[in-house]
């Protein structure tokens, strides 16, 4: 029997979020069958052997991708002729160096180059984020590399389908946009194994699976949940008897795939179809933030991906950020007058009692937008800090989501530091 890994991490994100759960199984290969291997590690790396070669389907996070490249060389040493990038997230693209030789083919979907260049054109504006969200030193950022400026590694790019033959094994690769425009699926219908990126985390095998990321808040363009349907649907038409993911186990038996698949994908329809309805009734972002909640009969966690800040990419992706509100046109924040609120409040001490009051009342987020506008009058104001530090730590207490969990972590470390600076 196969073994199941129960690594249940992360991310789809680009980054990966914690290591620790992938270095307990690094050092292990998974035979998917007589001619797939798996190595579970930050972004799965895949190798598919045949007579005349091997296939390796994504290369990893450039940190594993050697002990992945060891380990599957231990398995089977014969050269590789390919290798197939699902989509151009650095958890899966980091390794193209140790794998790249002359002669092999790297294959992507075309919208890899336009993906690539947008990470690369935004490097400066993306790596304090990621930093922040995944608690891990600032990448160095050189100097701007152009609008164009990515290292575009693929050697063959394809629309909307592409398909080669290697030792008598058919490859078969079709445009299956979702968590990235330039996500990939790649068929073996010998095998009826389909590699699907991250367009289903296989994370919460064994249940409860969690709700995808529509839109991350580290910052994405919008992920488009129609495609993404699209996307999942053309999967289930190959009637995949396995299922293989860039992050978490595999899926074994169509039944099961067909089972999760559909749920998943009845879920993103559930969802953007309820942001739909409610633009067109015309409703704010924030009250269908509020409103719209997945029916319990999905039995979707969100420890991954939130519907709230789905709901928002959704909206936000169809309509961008006007919200009809005249004072909203202009390049001046509400936050220009904070100072001039705390002024009219006689100063901090009122404002801080009424966030501590919000805070008991089990309304931290009020007490933390309270705390704003203290620190926007005196930004080392420490009664308003420790209001905040409090919020903070009572939303992370109760927080269930990675994501949420690592934001707030770093607001917490950042109001630490300025508690500790006074
Ligand atoms: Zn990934």
């Amino acid at each position: 029997m196969h073994r199941i890994i129960t690594v249940a991490f992360l991310l789809c994100t680009g980054i990966a979020l914690s290591a620790s759960a992938a270095d307990q199984d690094q050092t292990k290969v998974v035979k998917i069958n007589d001619s797939i291997y798996m190595v579970p590690t930050t972004g799965n790396v895949y190798m598919v052997t045949t007579p005349a070669g091997n296939v390796i389907i994504d290369t990893a996070m450039s940190d594993f991708a050697a002990e992945a490249k060891k380990l599957l060389a231990a398995e089977n040493r014969e050269p590789v002729k390919y290798i197939i990038l699902t989509h151009g997230h650095a958890d899966h693209i980091g390794g193209i160096p140790l794998w790249k030789e002359p002669g092999i083919e790297i294959i992507a979907q075309r919208n890899y180059v336009e993906f690539v260049n947008y990470v690369t054109r935004l490097e400066g504006f993306f790596a304090p984020r990621n930093a922040a969200a995944f608690n891990r030193p600032a990448k160095e950022v050189g100097p701007w590399a152009g609008n164009y400026g990515a290292n575009i590694e693929p050697t063959i790019l394809f629309d909307q389908e592409y398909k080669f033959m290697l030792g008598g094994v058919e490859f078969q690769l079709f445009s299956t946009p979702g968590e990235t425009p330039d996500h990939l699926t790649l068929w073996i219908p010998a095998y009826k194994a389909a590699f699907i990126g991250d367009n289903y985390a296989g994370i919460g095998i064994p249940e409860p699976m969690s709700f995808p990321n529509i839109y991350a808040i580290r910052g994405t363009k919008p992920r488009w949940a129609l495609d993404w349907i699209n996307s999942i649907d053309k999967v289930l038409a190959l009637k995949p008897e396995v299922v293989l993911n860039g992050h978490g186990d595999p899926i074994f038996g169509n039944q099961e795939v067909t089972r999760r698949l559909t749920r998943y994908r009845d879920a993103i329809q559930y969802v953007h179809d309820a942001v739909v309805k409610g633009m067109n009734s015309g409703k704010d972002v924030f009250t269908l933030m509020q409103e719209i909640r997945l029916p319990p009969s999905f039995n979707l966690s969100e420890s991954f991906g939130k519907v709230s800040w789905s709901v928002r990419g959704i909206y936000d992706g169809y309509a961008g950020w006007f919200d009809m509100n005249p004072s909203t046109m202009y390049e001046v924040p509400p936050s220009s007058v904070y100072p001039d609120l705390v002024r009219a409040a006689g100063g901090p001490d009122p404002l801080v009692r009424l966030a501590l009051e919000k805070l008991e009342a089990g309304r931290p987020v009020e007490a933390l937008h309270l705390t704003d506008v203290v620190l926007a009058y005196d930004q080392k104001n420490s009664a308003a800090l420790g209001a905040r530090l409090k919020a903070l730590d009572y939303l992370r207490e109760r927080c269930e989501n990675y994501v949420e969990a690592g934001w707030l972590e770093y607001g917490i470390t950042k109001t630490k530091e300025k508690l500790a600076s006074q």
